[in-house]
């Protein structure tokens, strides 16, 4: 399937594209597979698409998308904090994590979900077996969207250390005042010229940044990795991520952001359709279009 900018979507006279995901870069996501996947199994008329949508045409993406009526919509990098002003409501969980990835477009009145926090715990349970709450954790890429969601979770969950490390320094220090106060969690900001120091002090190390998703290489500060480490890399593509290859190279146990994005679009199908999402089907979907064999 191809990508729709704003413009080609206006043109279509596609009556089935009803759902999509809207981003920028957006041509990596896998989306589509799986929910068009789960979209065929349940028999729905209808069809999810990818959209190209730069920062600044957000909101026309928005309007425009209402007026097509679409069912609804996910939001991928770098959309997620700045649709907080786009919508008409926000469910509990988006409001308390400051972070949307699910929109409903209910009868004209857009309403915005989190589906991101479900997503990530349970792709941590299913890839390490364990719970989040004993762990010392260091989010990398804390200050994007959904880094910043995560930060915010681990913080009301109280775990023992937080190590917050992002390319611009303002966006978690913001962040730090923010849940200071708020929170039993000890957290702390750090440069990624300090990676090697923090990994020695965490167990689980989240990359929430979007470094590697064209593929490139990793930075040098992993090379502090060890066999006790469990390392999430939230990008995912065809190929192992190399934060992933790396990490397993060191005897840590690593996973890619497939499982993530597996779970919170199960989620986000269940709260556009009010129905329990085909799980299975849209797992094999998403793994076939990521060439993976299970
Ligand atoms: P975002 O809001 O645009 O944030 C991007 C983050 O990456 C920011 O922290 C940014 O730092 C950092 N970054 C970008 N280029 C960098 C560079 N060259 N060096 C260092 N840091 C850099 O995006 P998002 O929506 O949070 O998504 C972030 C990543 O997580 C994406 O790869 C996305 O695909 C992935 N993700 C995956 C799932 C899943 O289900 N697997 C779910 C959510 C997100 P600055 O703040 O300094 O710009």
């Amino acid at each position: 399937m191809g990508t729709y900018s704003i413009q080609s979507l206006r043109e279509s006279t596609e009556a089935d594209l009803r759902l999509a995901v809207l981003g920028d870069p957006v041509d990596h996501s896998l989306s589509p597979s799986m929910q068009n996947a789960g979209l065929k199994c349940l028999h729905l008329p209808y069809r999810y698409g990818r959209l190209h949508v730069r920062p600044d045409d957000l909101a026309e993406a928005f309007d425009l998308l209402r007026k097509r009526d679409f069912i609804g919509w996910n939001l991928t990098l770098p959309h997620k904090l700045a649709a907080l002003d786009l919508l008409d409501g926000l469910d509990p969980v988006a409001q308390r994590m400051r972070s949307v990835n699910t929109v409903v477009n209910q009868t004209g009145r857009l309403f915005g979900f989190n589906t991101d926090i479900a997503g990530f715990v349970a792709a941590i349970n299913e890839a390490f077996d364990c719970s989040l709450s004993a762990l010392r954790i260091a989010v990398i890429g804390a200050g994007g969207g959904a880094g910043q969601a995560i930060v915010r979770y681990l913080s009301e969950l109280g775990i023992p250390s937080l190590i917050l490390v992002n390319r611009s320094a303002a966006k978690i220090e913001r962040l730090a005042e923010d849940l200071a106060g708020h929170s039993t969690t000890s957290i702390r900001i750090e440069g990624w010229d300090q990676l090697a120091g923090v990994c020695g002090e965490v167990d689980l190390i989240v990359n929430a940044s979007s470094v590697g998703l064209g593929g490139e290489t990793i930075d040098e500060g992993w090379s502090a990795l060890e066999p006790r480490h469990l390392v999430l890399d939230m990008v995912y593509g065809p190929m192992e991520t190399s934060l992933v290859r790396f990490a397993r190279a060191k005897g840590a146990r690593a996973a890619d952001g497939l499982l993530m994005l597996l779970h919170q679009g199960v989620i986000a199908f269940e709260i556009w359709f009010g129905k329990p999402a085909p799980f299975d089907v849209m797992r094999t979907a998403l793994w076939q279009a990521a060439g993976r064999e299970k």
